[in-house]
């Protein structure tokens, strides 16, 4: 089915729109890369370090309740890619964002991803303001790629527009 309604994905829990599998008996969806998703990822540029497996469920750190993907900083409710390693995860939809991106609704240049430094601590970059939401914000950041133009964009703003485009 493809249809420009928003719906909740039962795989993930996340909004799409477009492309969709639906049971037709119930108004169970899910977004098409939730139905067939990879087993595993390696080389994926949000954790190009490890090999990321694919989970039905939040594992849940240390006790906490919440479950928070590495790449958006939204909470996980339902199928994740997640390190063995090192217990990185994310979202399916976050899975599909690569290393340079066009969210022309926002912005018309092509943003690339920020490289995770240790000293700014997944996200916590100083000296930068976000073109959406002007705030600090965990989570991880493109930056447009003409660099006069010193536009900063958070993964988890670029996932405010409707038609967020990884998700479809
Ligand atoms: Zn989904
Ligand atoms: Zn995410
Ligand atoms: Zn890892
Ligand atoms: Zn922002
Ligand atoms: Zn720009």
């Amino acid at each position: 089915m493809d249809s420009p309604d928003l719906f909740t994905c039962g795989g993930c829990k996340e909004y799409g729109s477009g492309k969709r599998y639906s049971c037709q008996q119930c108004d169970f969806q899910l977004h098409h890369f939730c139905a067939l998703p990879p087993q595993s990822l390696l080389g994926h540029p949000f954790h190009i370090i490890h090999q990321l497996l694919f989970q039905t469920k939040p594992v849940y750190k240390g006790g906490m309740r919440k479950s928070k993907c590495d790449a958006c900083s939204k909470t996980i409710k339902g199928y994740n890619f997640r390190c063995n390693a090192c217990s990185f995860q994310m979202h399916p939809c976050c899975a599909k964002l690569s290393n340079e991106m066009n969210f022309n609704s926002l912005h018309r240049h092509t943003v690339k991803l920020l490289p995770v430094t240790p000293s700014t601590n997944n996200g916590d970059q100083p000296g930068f303001v976000c073109g959406e939401c002007r705030r600090k914000r965990s989570g991880r950041v493109y930056r447009c790629s003409v660099p006069a133009c010193d536009y900063h964009l958070h993964v988890v703003c670029s996932k405010n527009m409707d038609e967020w485009a990884p998700c479809k």
